[in-house]
């Protein structure tokens, strides 16, 4: 299947010169929306990634991961942006291209020596799959790769992350 075709191009999104690659016109196709998923589970299977968790980023990682999870029978985990988890967390912060910026998780959210997939509908510059990367390493947790449906190769976020498998689906 093409899944280009079912992920819309925004030019200027959010803001001049950027093209924001929309996946919502591939949520709501229910062809493609399957076929997303079937084509992570597969890769992730092809790898022998059996993760205890997957741990999505907010907020598409929301969207990709539960239904992962449900695929390769494990737990979902959220990483949410600061103050909307609402038990105790553990924080990372990261650089931006202007400042900074954290994630957070929540302290009792997995076991030591858990097994995670991280998950997000896109990577652009790694930064915020390295930092949850870290995240999850820092509380003890052995990260065993990463899947994303969208990688924006030119950016070179991969080469960002510890050298662990890489999944992605489409490439710009
Ligand atoms: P990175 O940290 O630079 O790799 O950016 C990845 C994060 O930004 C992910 O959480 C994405 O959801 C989001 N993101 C960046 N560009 C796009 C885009 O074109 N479409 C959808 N999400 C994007």
């Amino acid at each position: 299947m093409d899944l280009k075709s079912l992920i819309r191009d925004i030019p200027d999104f959010p803001k001049s010169g950027i093209i924001f690659r929309d996946i919502t016109t591939l949520l709501s196709n229910s062809a493609g929306l399957k076929y997303t998923v079937d084509s992570l589970t597969q890769k992730c299977q092809a790898l022998n990634l059996n993760p205890d968790y997957i741990v999505g980023m907010e907020s598409r990682g929301f969207i990709f991961g539960p239904p992962l999870a449900y695929q390769l029978n494990a737990g979902f985990i959220p990483v949410r942006k600061p103050g909307k988890l609402p038990a105790a967390v553990h924080t990372i912060e990261y650089e931006l291209e202007y400042g900074t910026d954290s994630l957070e998780i929540h302290q009792d959210a997995l076991d030591h020596g858990a097994k995670v997939l991280i998950v997000d509908d896109l990577i652009a510059t790694g930064g915020t799959a390295k930092a949850t990367a870290e995240l999850l390493e820092k509380i003890g947790s052995q990260v065993l790769g990463f899947a994303f449906v969208i990688e924006l190769t030119a950016l070179e976020g991969r080469k960002k992350l510890p050298n662990l498998p890489v999944i992605s689906l489409v490439e710009y």
